[in-house]
């Protein structure tokens, strides 16, 4: 696995002009921009079904700009966005990079909408934590699983080939560094050998690898992983041995709201509209609007590494548009009362200790007085029955850091000069959230993966076809 050998003497039995590692979210996009650009790319997928971390997710793309926030009135401009990016990622990731994919997201969504016909619409009633404006985009069902789906059928009609239950195991690379082919495992254990004239690896990054975890996340060692268990850093490693420079590898993206015992995404839109979380003590522990991804680790620090979700009916009804929480409420993970008294006692927490925070935080969304956390209640509706609660924990989503690329998701090696023919696209590569979990602003995951894709998609044909 993740293995390096040299090109010299080796026979393919097929080439391909643009080779794709992964049918994610960036793979499927490189493949259907490669196309465009006249290439024939070849995708392989490890997996029988391909649907990766992105059919686990609620498939929320942030783009600035776009027709579908105009028709919502929604004012927003790319400029405004890469702030948004920056602020969060305390000006961390590269500018050139944040800049790109800042202005590349709007033309992006509206390529997918328009060309492929991926309905997409905004999500205009709520607000994402440090997103300036309401910009992220989504289709009808809000998950995921709808947009992989949807990227794999407009694949398979442009004529794409997508290898299934096939995993790339060793790159071929000759004496220049260029990437001349790649050796792929199939399920009954063959083995084939596929020329190439570039490479893109969109295997996404090393969430599925307890190791890589422990070593660059060690605060996440233990944290359930939620993400697609087939991602296990193979990018990294190949990249790693090839040279190329890495950047970012402690960032990832948590969620401090998944529902516990039972494994289920709670949309943070629960805090976001005026929810809190307490702790088994039913105190509050933290601003919860600052973001869900720095929340996993805070989560996890409370007693027995969970906290509860409390909210309301109105609530409930905004987060309903998620496929996640129609599921978490018909597992019954989302316990419904009449009175805050009835909540404690339906999630074993202290009965006064909850009434006191409900009161305390009812102050100060009246404005009589501030959160010494630093939220902002202000404004929000005060909660009211029917009361609901979740018990939720932290949990590790996928990793941020990466193979360092330019704009052109040309994999660089370490002194900065781009590796001959290698691209990397969404997990693979560092993303634009820096090097913590605080730094991930909502959306960074799918943004690297759809925006970068594309991109390497066009880059790499130009240069798999010379
Ligand atoms: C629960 C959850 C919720 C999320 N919510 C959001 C959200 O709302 N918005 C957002 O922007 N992001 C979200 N994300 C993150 C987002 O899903 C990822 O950032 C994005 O899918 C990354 O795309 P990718 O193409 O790099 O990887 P993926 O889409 O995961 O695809 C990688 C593919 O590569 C394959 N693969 C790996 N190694 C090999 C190999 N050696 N050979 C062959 N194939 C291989 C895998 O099987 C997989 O299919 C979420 C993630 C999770 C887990």
């Amino acid at each position: 696995m993740s293995n390096i050998a040299d090109a010299a003497g080796v026979t393919f039995e097929a080439t391909a002009p643009v080779l794709i590692i992964g049918a994610g979210a960036a793979g499927l996009c490189a493949a259907l921009a490669a196309r465009e650009a006249g290439a024939e790319p070849v995708v392989i997928e490890r997996d029988a079904r391909p649907r990766g971390s992105p059919a686990l997710s609620a498939g929320l793309l942030p783009a600035a700009a776009t027709r579908f926030q105009r028709e919502r009135g929604i004012a927003d401009d790319p400029d405004l966005f890469a702030r948004d990016i920056q602020n969060k990622a305390a000006d961390e990731a590269d500018p050139a990079l944040v800049a790109t994919v800042a202005r590349e997201a709007g033309p992006t969504v509206e390529w997918l909408a328009d060309r492929y016909g991926l309905p997409f619409s905004v999500v205009h009633d709520f607000d994402y934590p440090g997103h300036g404006a309401r910009r992220m985009h989504g289709l009808p069902s809000r998950s995921g699983a709808e947009l992989i789906d949807r990227l794999r059928a407009v694949a398979e009609s442009a004529g794409i080939a997508i290898l299934t239950g096939a995993t790339a195991t060793t790159l071929y690379v000759d004496a220049d560094a260029a990437v001349r082919g790649i050796a792929v495992e199939r399920q009954n254990g063959s083995l084939e050998r596929i020329g190439c004239g570039a490479l893109i690896l969109a295997c996404n990054g090393y969430g599925g690898n307890r190791d890589l975890v422990a070593r660059h996340i060690p605060e996440m060692r233990d944290a359930i992983y939620f993400g697609h268990p087939g991602n296990r850093g193979d990018a990294l490693l190949w990249g790693e041995r090839l040279g190329a420079d890495t950047r970012f590898l402690s960032g990832y993206q948590g969620h401090g709201s998944v529902a516990h015992p039972h494994g289920v995404l709670i949309t943070w839109a629960a805090m976001m509209e005026g929810g809190f979380q307490v702790d088994a003590a039913g105190r509050r522990f933290s601003d919860e609007s600052r973001g869900y991804s720095e929340q996993a680790a805070i989560v996890l620090t409370q007693a027995g590494g969970v906290a509860f979700d409390i909210f309301d009916e109105r609530i409930a009804a905004i987060a309903r548009q998620f496929e996640d929480f129609r599921q978490a409420e018909a597992v019954a993970a989302v316990i419904s009362a009449d009175s805050v008294e009835e909540l404690a006692e339906r999630m074993k927490l202290p009965g006064a200790a909850l009434a006191a925070t409900y009161a305390e935080v009812a102050q100060f969304k009246s404005g009589a007085s501030s959160d010494p956390f630093g939220r902002a209640f202000a404004g929000a509706p005060p909660l009211a029955p029917p009361f609901k609660a979740v018990r939720v924990t932290g949990a590790l989503f996928h990793t941020q850091g990466g193979l360092a690329v330019d704009e052109r998701a040309r994999v660089l090696r370490r002194g900065g000069a781009p590796l001959p023919n290698l691209f990397a696209a969404g997990g693979a590569a560092a993303g634009v959230s820096g090097s913590t979990a605080a730094g991930y602003l909502s959306g960074n995951g799918l943004l690297t993966a759809v925006v970068l894709g594309r991109i390497a998609g066009s880059e790499a044909t130009r240069r798999g076809s010379r």
